[in-house]
């Protein structure tokens, strides 16, 4: 037997034939046909106000620092417990990472220690919906309208995913997308920022065009285009919003299927869970799940490390997933450094396991008794 690995990467039907016709076309460059459609796709189902197809979520994180005029010094605080990018994009900028805990039960920020974390410097929140479950966004909003503070939600995980039947990237002033091969919907690389506040919409289409006003330019709204702006390169090729636009057309049959496998899983080892050998993934009232990560947390750190290293044994790729930022050998330096107790919890003791659409209901059930096996249930 081969090795279920962790991910697999799915092509839904019409990638290649969707990015032959990208070549037939004869423009392969960015802002064309199938970037428009994926936008239009996002602006149509979610109701998302303008949406800027990105090379990465990390890109837009990076359009969203710039928005957000983050100057040296400004305060940014985010969850410790996320993926670089989040953090990254606005250090490139010179702002102060200011570093907020997870709740004791669930990675997501913790926001009731958000106020204390606020200072006269604060320009932004970025909260990042772990595993596609919502932020506490009603309250997080509260707060930043309160402080005057832009919200970016890294929603890179998020995609179909609600908080209290609101789609998640559609709340904050700004919102990423990811679309790397690891996620939900995927386009090997690739991300997308999302602007609800109007406010943004204009520079944020020069940030993506080089500083430029190209885009307004195409759209017949002045004769000549110019550099207006800083900017970079951040718009994809079509041959990659090509390959996008027919996950996009399949992302209900994705969803269904990955939801799916995500429930076998929580099904399986609620019997662990009753027993105390393990803990599920809290299922929250105010988010939905769009099954892009199912992660068990085990009792500790040596029990996680023995229960990866059975699996291997038995050819199942499982994996833990982030490192507390704030304990990362690059933040060493950084004065705010403090204990952040849940951020590190998670860090030792999250496991994932295998996630992705060609998973078979006997590999399912492969798993989950190899699972069991290890705590001899
Ligand atoms: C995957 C991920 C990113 C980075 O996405 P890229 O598209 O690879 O740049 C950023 N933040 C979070 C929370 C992620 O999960």
């Amino acid at each position: 037997m081969e090795m279920i690995p962790f991910n697999k990467p799915y092509l839904s039907g019409k990638e290649t034939e969707y990015m032959v016709d990208a070549v037939n076309t004869g423009k392969i460059s960015g802002n064309g046909k199938y970037t428009k459609l994926c936008q239009q796709f996002f602006e149509d189902k979610y109701g998302f106000n303008r949406c800027l197809l990105t090379t990465s979520c990390t890109d837009a994180l990076e359009m969203a620092a710039i928005l957000a005029n983050i100057q040296p010094g400004d305060e940014v605080i985010l969850p410790s417990y996320t993926f670089v990018s989040s953090a990254n994009a606005f250090v490139l900028r010179g702002a102060k990472i200011v570093f907020a805990d997870s709740y004791p039960n669930h990675p997501n920020i913790d926001h009731t220690k958000l106020e204390g974390l606020i200072s006269d410097k604060t320009k932004a929140i970025v909260v990042v919906h772990y595993s596609g479950v919502a932020c506490e966004m009603d309250a997080i909003m509260d707060i930043a309208k309160k402080h005057n503070l832009i919200v970016v939600e890294d929603a890179a995980q998020a995609v179909d995913s609600y908080y209290k039947s609101k789609p998640l990237g559609g709340i904050g002033h700004l919102a990423t997308f990811s679309f790397h091969e690891t996620k939900n919907i995927i386009s090997g690389e690739g991300g997308m920022l999302v602007i609800n506040d109007d406010r943004f919409t204009k520079r944020a289409e020069i940030i993506w065009e080089k500083g430029t006003n190209r885009t307004a330019f195409f759209r017949g709204e002045t004769d000549k285009y110019s550099w207006m702006d800083i900017g970079s390169s951040f718009l994809p090729p079509e041959t990659v919003s090509s390959f996008l636009y027919a996950q996009l057309e399949n992302l209900e049959d994705i969803q269904r299927k990955r939801i799916h496998i995500w429930e076998w899983y929580y099904n399986s080892f609620k019997p662990l869970a009753d027993k105390g050998l393990v803990k599920l993934p809290e299922l929250l009232d105010h988010a939905t799940n769009n099954a892009h990560i199912f992660y068990l947390v085990l009792p500790d750190l040596d029990t996680r490390s023995r229960f990866i290293t059975h699996l291997k044994a038995n050819k199942v790729h499982a994996v833990f997933h982030y490192i507390a930022l704030h304990t990362s050998p690059f933040m060493e330096e950084n004065e705010n450094r403090s204990a952040l107790t849940h951020a590190e919890d998670f860090t030792d003791r999250l496991v994932r396991l295998p996630l992705f659409y060609e998973l078979t209901d006997a590999d399912l059930a492969y798993i989950c008794e190899q699972v069991h096996a290890f705590f001899n249930t």
